[in-house]
């Protein structure tokens, strides 16, 4: 069974866009990312939660969709 890779954004708690900064930039707990759609503070660690909810949900999902697909081929299988 392949495991897709799954990549979640971080996104602005205020109006949802992408959260980017400069190339090198790491951000680490406790820091504040400026949005540069509506110049909101978000807060990192609330911004990574919320990225690591939607990172499970899609993987969850991408599972799910696997084994149905893995289930089917069993089904197919036996007589
Ligand atoms: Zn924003």
């Amino acid at each position: 069974m392949d495991i897709p890779n799954i990549q979640v954004a971080l996104v602005c708690l205020f109006c949802n866009a992408p959260l980017q900064g400069p190339e090198e930039t790491k951000f680490s707990s406790g820091d504040l990312i400026k949005c540069t759609q509506c110049g909101e503070l978000n807060d990192f660690d609330s911004v990574l939660e919320v990225a690591k909810e939607k990172g499970l949900e899609q993987a969850e999902n991408v599972i799910k969709e696997q084994l149905q697909k893995e289930f089917k081929n069993i089904f197919k299988k036996t007589p």
